[in-house]
């Protein structure tokens, strides 16, 4: 199943609803992208005529979700006004739970973060315990959205584990100890505001699609690195959520017939080999066995060592700390050459927590690819890093809630 896209206007719309709707939304989107439009260039991107621009911005103006921002000097005729998103429309909320945190932003319409709230969890936290951290953190986000004054037009959420987006219940978390949470409604009942849940990939694939590196894209290939790995799959700006909505659990893909048992229970899985988790297992393992590295001095707690700490000490030359992160990276590959090979995407966004180590990984994946990817199928493939780096599920997070504003603005205002 293809998930609703943020859509392209529609010409010959007439003032069908469903028509309407979705030239308002494009409208919304143009405007997002390019920041300030004058109407004839909206004419002109979208191939509607100048009479339904003027009525469609009109109809914006009046939700309140578009302004006029200023009169550009016209070379002949009537001077320009230029449009842009109103800021001030509305507030969103992008939250995320992680494995050692909480966190949320509150963002404006345009968005811009204005605040933002973490929270830690301790690994070995009670799940009401932690539960009640996560309430508190995305409580104090609500306060702080409404001292704005403006309407909140919602929250999303980004869970690590199995989610039912339409309910928006987590199933099931094997590396939080969770499962069958109701996060939705335990969310709406607490602040009621229309709460959006979904797993980390899902939410952060759809924030880098609407607003980070793969805007613009036809076959995405996106990985999130947070804690352990996950993926998602966006085919022209759209998730593929697969016949039970779990499409893209690449971490339990099988690469090896041996190693550690992976928190699904099996061995072999991806994630063990190639996640935030074996990059920092490895690291601690390597340190207790006494090999020297200038960790050990940095940090007195191998417990505390982190991937940003590892990927700068690789990059001042620590050679456990570089090794590790090579070794990250050749796995990466090895999954990468495998999921290239049967999806030809044209662009792979690595996101989450390993993002930090990008200046290792990627040439290490790199050399992977090209031997074990198919010469054809490698050659239209890029592969980058999330835009928006550690804070990449949560504006994902608010990508879902900014996505709905914009297919049914007048369903929100
Ligand atoms: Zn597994």
């Amino acid at each position: 199943m293809l998930e609703q896209p943020v859509l392209h206007p529609v010409r010959f719309a007439g003032d069908q609803p469903a028509l309407r709707q979705r030239n308002l939304a494009a409208l919304l989107d143009l405007l997002r992208r390019h920041t300030t439009l004058t109407r004839t260039e909206l004419a002109q991107m979208t191939g509607l005529n100048r009479a339904t621009i003027t009525r469609l911005v009109r109809e914006l103006i009046a939700l309140g979700l578009v302004c006029e921002d200023g009169v550009l000097a016209a070379a002949a005729g009537r001077p320009a006004i230029s449009l842009r998103l109103n800021g001030a429309a509305g507030m969103i909320i992008g939250a995320e739970i992680g494995f050692a945190s909480v966190s949320a932003i509150v963002t404006d319409f345009t968005p811009t973060i204005v605040t933002r709230v973490e929270r830690k969890l301790r690994p070995d936290e009670h799940r009401d315990a932690a539960l009640d951290q996560a309430m508190n953190a995305f409580c104090a986000a609500y306060e702080a959205a409404i001292r704005w004054k403006r309407p909140v037009f919602g929250m999303g959420l980004g869970v690590p584990g199995l989610v039912d987006a339409a309910t928006g219940t987590l199933l099931f978390a094997p590396n939080l100890g969770w499962s069958d949470v109701p996060l939705k409604q335990i969310l709406e009942d607490r602040l009621r505001i229309p709460v959006l849940v979904d797993n980390v990939a899902s939410v952060s694939a759809l924030g880098e699609s609407t607003f980070g590196a793969a805007q613009n894209h036809r076959v995405v290939l996106y990985l999130s690195t947070q804690g352990g790995l996950g993926g998602r799959i966006v085919v022209d700006g759209h998730i593929l959520r697969g016949a039970s909505g779990f499409a893209g659990e690449v971490g339990h893909m099988t690469v090896a017939e041996s190693g550690r048992r992976c928190n699904c229970g099996r061995v072999g899985c991806w994630e063990t080999r190639a996640s935030q988790m074996a990059l920092l297992q490895a690291v601690r393992e390597r340190l207790a066995a006494g090999e020297p590295s200038t960790l050990r001095d940095a940090i007195g707690d191998p417990a505390q060592i982190t991937v940003a700490m590892v990927a700068e000490a690789a990059e001042q030359g620590d050679n456990l700390a570089r090794s590790a992160l090579e070794k990250i990276g050749r796995w990466l590959g090895v999954g990468l050459a495998n999921l290239i090979n049967m999806l030809n995407p044209d662009l792979v966004v690595i996101g989450g927590a390993l993002s930090a180590g990008h200046q290792v990984l990627l040439p290490a994946i790199e050399a992977v690819l090209a031997t074990e990817a198919l010469r054809w199928v490698r050659e239209d493939c890029e592969i980058t890093f999330a835009a928006h780096g550690a804070d990449t599920c949560l504006f994902g997070s608010v990508a879902a809630v900014y996505r709905e504003v914009l297919r049914q603005p007048q369903r929100w205002i």
